[in-house]
């Protein structure tokens, strides 16, 4: 490993709270005393350089993580930490809620492509030389005396310069073919590119076909973390670059109307999130429904066969309706009529339609109403209440209460009393004795 003196600890005091920073020298100083050094590792140090705030730092420790995290807790006022035993990590607090996770330094051995690595205790070189490109293989030193000291085997940090993804060995995607998913997303983020070199071993492992030997778990939560992303639309021209629309359609969209399109879900779900913060939307899904609005049903579940997605027949039902949506409610005349077509959807449909249909203001304006108002309109009776009132238990019960909820969407009635009326009304209550 080439030697680097390169100090961090300007860039680090510039940029991160001195309670952070404290925190940090305190673990590096218990570790040595352990004699296990430790180190700042992955996404943290990438982003130090990128100038972005990384919420979770990674420690990782040539040594017994149990061991540190136990002297940490012994030495540091307040701190406490949970060991992961499946893992071998730990998640270290202190008392002021800044919490980090240590690992043990490790080596990996993929004993067949695409398979989960067999690992083993390693030096800091050995758990660099694991990582996935070269941007997220540098580490920084903890040490007392070296505290801020860069270790940077891999060129990560000319790398980061010239926005390139650079795999750390020739058959780092045939070993791990998330890495290639993990590469777009950084590429999306970050505006990066495969280094001419990983472009071509991208293509390699294409040609071995790499992804039908992934589980379809591994594959699914890389996809989920990709339809996440606020950035997502900048990922579509680079499915197309890297050839990996497959992996979500059997072809790419033939228009280009994909990234609007996702765009605005991400408007709508932001809208949604703002008006109700304690019911947020799981983005994937509309995004998954805007990606599909135009694949053959039976297509989609070749991909839902292989993936875990929660809610499987939810989404197909959602992405059956979505083409005759406009018609349907423009046929609903009543208030009531269209709340119970927007009903029979999920509201990661909804979502999925306001962005389909966005230049349809009928469409959007119903499918609001119903999202802000209608589908949280308190019951003018329960069924109890009702039965207090005389009426039977059972199934027409609550076809009587389906009947009130309409009732009240189309405005017939808005209080107990005009509701009960209503019932008299309707024959379905005995009018009241004079
Ligand atoms: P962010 O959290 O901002 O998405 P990150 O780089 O911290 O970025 P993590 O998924 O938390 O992402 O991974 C932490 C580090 O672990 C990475 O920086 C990388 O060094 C390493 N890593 C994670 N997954 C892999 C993998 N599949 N192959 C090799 N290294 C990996």
């Amino acid at each position: 490993m080439a030697a680097d003196s390169t100090n961090l600890l300007p860039l680090l005091e510039s940029q991160w709270e001195a309670a952070r920073l404290d925190h940090l020298r305190q673990i590096g100083r218990i570790a040595q005393q352990l004699g296990t050094p430790a180190y700042l590792v992955g996404g943290a140090v990438r982003d130090l350089f990128l100038k972005r705030f990384a919420p979770d730092l990674d420690v990782a420790v040539e040594g017994d993580t149990r061991a540190l995290a136990e002297a940490c807790k012994a030495q540091i006022r307040g701190a406490h930490y949970q060991f992961h035993a499946q893992f071998g990590t730990a998640i270290l607090e202190d008392s002021q809620g800044f919490a980090l996770d240590i690992a043990q330094c490790r080596l990996e051995h993929y004993p067949a492509p695409a398979a989960l690595p067999e690992v083993r205790p390693g030096n800091i070189h050995a758990d660099l030389a694991r990582r996935d490109f070269t941007v997220n293989a540098m580490a920084i030193r903890l040490d007392p005396q070296q505290f801020g000291i860069l270790l940077d085997p891999y060129d990560g940090k000319a790398d980061l310069q010239a926005g390139l993804l650079r795999t750390l060995h020739p058959r780092s995607f045939l070993d791990d073919p998330t890495r290639i998913l993990r590469g777009l997303r950084f590429a999306t983020r970050f505006r990066m590119d495969l280094a001419p070199e990983s472009h071509q071993q991208l293509k390699q492992a294409l040609q071995a076909d790499i992804f039908t030997q992934l589980s379809g778990a591994r594959l699914w939560r890389e996809l989920r973390y990709l339809l996440e992303l606020e950035a997502l639309p900048v990922a579509l021209p680079l499915l197309t670059a890297w050839k990996l629309w497959f992996l979500l359609r059997p072809t790419a969209p033939a228009s280009n109307t994909m990234p609007t399109l996702l765009q605005r879900g991400q408007e709508q779900i932001q809208w949604l999130r703002t008006l109700f913060p304690d019911e947020p939307p799981a983005i994937f899904i509309p995004m998954l429904i805007l990606i599909w609005q135009d694949v053959p049903l039976a297509d989609i579940q070749h991909y839902l066969d292989r993936w875990p997605v929660p809610d499987r027949s939810r989404l197909l039902a959602d992405l059956q309706v979505l083409p005759g949506l406009p018609d349907t409610l423009l046929k609903a005349k009543r208030p009531s009529q269209k709340a119970n077509i927007w009903q029979g959807v999920s509201v990661a449909g909804i979502l999925a339609a306001m962005a389909v249909y966005a230049d349809n203001t009928t469409l959007v304006d119903s499918a609001r109403l119903y999202l802000q108002v209608q589908r949280r309109l308190p019951s003018l009776f329960n069924g109890q209440e009702l039965q207090t009132l005389g009426l039977k238990a059972g199934p027409s019960l609550g076809n009587t209460l389906k009947l009130l909820r309409e009732a009240q969407l189309d405005g017939e009635i808005s209080n107990k009393e005009n509701a009960q009326q209503w019932l008299i009304k309707q024959g379905i209550l005995p009018p009241k004795p004079l």
